[in-house]
């Protein structure tokens, strides 16, 4: 297929996923050199992107479907850590080859989520190469509203949406050969998108997890200048890491990344504010420790005694049962 072809057809297939096309704030779409868009007044632009590598970002032996759902998931995860409601994205996609198949089903994937989130595709670019998707996605957030990474508190709680420790989980026993019984937690990220539009205004500090727990929570405390306090047994584990000894399983959810879950946190006074999220948006919400004052993050195993995931060797994941 030629280049105009292939933008055609995502085109086409992407618009038609799109029933309220005519309320998705496009002026020029795809098609001219640039798209213009209409952000309503009273809004300010959140804008993300994040590169998907072959190999790198995902297994390459990854579905099309998975990779064009998975492009998108990462950066709605991004918008959703701002508090910022999706409208837009922008797709430069790099392909060995220009296989239609291939394109309709990773074209399908993509819609699926942004058929769920209300999300246009604008624009991008086609060139051919080592299989890289680069997404960029734009929504709006009300003035003073966005959450950031620099508004954490002593004495705020420390909360996390979703589980941790599964994706990570979930490609190590790929690597190694093993049946894996949580895939989707690899490849179907959920973004947070209405968590973190609920949380927007009302949370101090919001992060996504993408790198892991620990790694994610030391960008929060380094921006708030403050240090927390993690409970290990208030981890919220999926399913198949039930199986795990406590050790190992602390490690996955501690280091292991590609959650996408939001981690927050919220003032003293959180627990009507917490029961109703969870009513409202059937979601697991834990509460995993608490911002203190002193810098650094320290972790307690059950029991109260303290641990330390470095000198425990979190870092590697050898042990898949
Ligand atoms: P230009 O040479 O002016 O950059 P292109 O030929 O690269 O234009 O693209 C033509 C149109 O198709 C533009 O509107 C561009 O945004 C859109 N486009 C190109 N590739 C993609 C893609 N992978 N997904 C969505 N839109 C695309
Ligand atoms: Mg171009």
């Amino acid at each position: 297929m030629k280049e105009f072809q292939l933008i055609r057809q995502i085109q086409q297939q992407t618009s038609a996923a799109l029933a309220n096309a005519s309320d998705a704030g496009v002026s020029v779409g795809i098609g001219d050199d640039a798209a213009v868009l209409e952000v309503p007044a009273g809004y300010q632009l959140v804008a993300a992107t994040d590169t998907l590598n072959a190999g790198i970002h995902f297994p390459t032996d990854t579905p099309a479907f998975d990779i064009g759902y998975k492009c998108l998931a990462v950066n709605l995860s991004d918008l959703a850590a701002m508090g910022a409601v999706p409208r837009w994205a922008l797709l430069s996609l790099s392909l060995p080859q220009a296989g239609s198949d291939w394109v309709q089903s990773f074209t399908d994937g993509f819609s699926s989520l942004a058929q769920r989130h209300g999300v246009s595709l604008v624009g991008g670019d086609t060139t051919s190469g080592p299989l890289s998707v680069s997404l960029t996605a734009l929504g709006i957030v009300e003035p003073g509203k966005a959450l950031q990474r620099n508004a954490a508190k002593a004495g705020d709680v420390l909360v996390v949406s979703g589980t941790v420790g599964g994706a990570a989980y979930a490609l190590a026993q790929l690597q190694a050969g093993k049946a894996v019984q949580e895939r989707h937690l690899l490849d179907r990220p959920q973004p947070r998108v209405r968590l973190g539009r609920a949380l927007a205004g009302f949370a101090h500090a919001c992060i996504d997890i993408s790198d892991g727990l620990l790694a994610d929570l030391g960008h929060v405390l380094r921006a708030s200048a403050c240090g927390a306090r993690l409970e290990l047994d208030k981890l919220p584990a999926s399913d198949a890491m039930a199986q795990l000894d406590d050790e190992t399983r602390w490690n996955y959810q501690l280091a292991g990344g590609d959650d996408y879950e939001l981690l927050f946190t919220l003032p003293p006074q959180h627990e009507s504010m917490l029961a109703k999220l969870r009513r409202q948006l059937d979601i697991r919400l834990s509460v995993i420790g608490e911002i203190e004052a002193q810098e650094g993050c320290r972790c307690t195993a059950p029991g109260g005694m303290d641990y330390d995931p470095v000198k425990s060797g979190y870092e590697h994941f050898q042990q898949i049962p």
